[in-house]
């Protein structure tokens, strides 16, 4: 009785297809739309590059950067990557977007470099697919190439891969880039299935814990042991560590006291544009530097 009200004053007011609404016809259509523009948004300037700097624990500064892609579409607004990675990865643009990233940070990247910012590496997210994609290295070679960035200052961050023939393909993959100096962290660490066969496996600098072991340290016993462990393990293989999602003072001391060598999260900031990360660098800098590059 009530729906069938619902429905007659729906159609009354024109709205009958939207009254069977439900969740995923919504979203299908926003992903047939934003997958339908995918291919422009790149030169249209839609698809921007923002940078999160990593900061040492156990001192002042700024040391690295992360480059986390936004689009800025023009019906929805800014969409985030966590909704429009996967589909960028279902519909077979993910070359399109990692050459996208690669050569904007790298191009970023080697013009900070000249104006004399010093920094230890700016990372770029790598999909797993890629492990499976030819051309992968080569595209990263041409990107340093063509920029002139030191494959010294890039980092690729990893993900877990589900498959033994993604994990094949890593390690493959990861050999030919880390010849060329290039440096690899594994990201949101713990998450996956087998994080420590990865661990094991692959030619890999750093390790990235995942956020969701910080969220409740100190103060849940459990997660504390954790994370304590984790990072003992991975300076005992010769790894840094980055804990992601730092939000809070408590946190942060808490893992300085842990020994996490970096932190990345709110507390210090969250990802933004270049001109403003250059803002972030110029405050966080010693004033000797900046005084002699003045
Ligand atoms: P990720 O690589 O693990 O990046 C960290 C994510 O956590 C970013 O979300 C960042 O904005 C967010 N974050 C940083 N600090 C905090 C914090 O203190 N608290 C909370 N709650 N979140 C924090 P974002 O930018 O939305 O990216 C989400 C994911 O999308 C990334 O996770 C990465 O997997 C993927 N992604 C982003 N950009 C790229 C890209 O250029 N290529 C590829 N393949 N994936 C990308
Ligand atoms: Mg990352
Ligand atoms: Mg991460
Ligand atoms: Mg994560």
């Amino acid at each position: 009785k009530e729906a069938e009200r619902a429905l007659q004053l729906a159609r009354s007011e024109g709205l009958g297809q939207w009254l069977f609404y439900h969740p995923e016809s919504h979203s299908d259509e926003r992903e047939r739309q934003l997958m339908e523009d995918c291919p422009w948004s790149f030169s249209q300037g839609q698809i921007h590059v923002y940078y999160q700097p990593k900061v040492p624990l156990a001192s002042e500064g700024l040391v690295a950067a992360e480059a986390l892609v936004r689009w800025e579409h023009p019906v929805y607004g800014w969409v985030s990557p966590g909704e429009f990675m996967p589909l960028i990865e279902k519909y077979g643009y993910i070359t399109l977007l990692t050459r996208h990233v690669l050569y904007e940070a790298c191009r970023k990247g080697k013009a900070w470099l000249d104006q004399g910012f010093d920094f230890e590496h700016i990372s770029v997210n790598l999909s797993p697919l890629h492990f499976q994609l030819e051309g992968t290295s080569d595209m990263v070679q041409a990107a340093l190439r063509d920029t002139g960035f030191p494959p010294e200052k890039l980092e690729l961050e990893i993900t877990e891969s589900g498959t033994i023939e993604q994990l094949n393909g890593a390690t493959r993959l990861l050999k030919v880039l880390t010849e060329q100096g290039i440096r690899i962290s594994l990201d949101d660490f713990g998450t996956g299935f087998s994080s420590l066969t990865h661990l094991r496996s692959l030619p890999i600098h750093t390790v990235k814990l995942d956020r969701s072991f910080i969220f409740e340290v100190p103060g849940t016993i459990k997660d504390e042991k954790m994370v304590a462990l984790i990072i003992q393990l991975a300076h005992s293989l010769g790894l840094h560590v980055v804990t992601e999602g730092v939000e809070t003072e408590t946190q942060a001391s808490w893992l300085t006291e842990q020994n996490s060598d970096y932190g990345q999260g709110f507390l210090y900031s969250p990802a933004v544009p270049a001109e403003q990360f250059e803002t972030l660098w110029l405050n966080n800098e010693d004033p000797l530097n900046s005084e002699e590059r003045r």
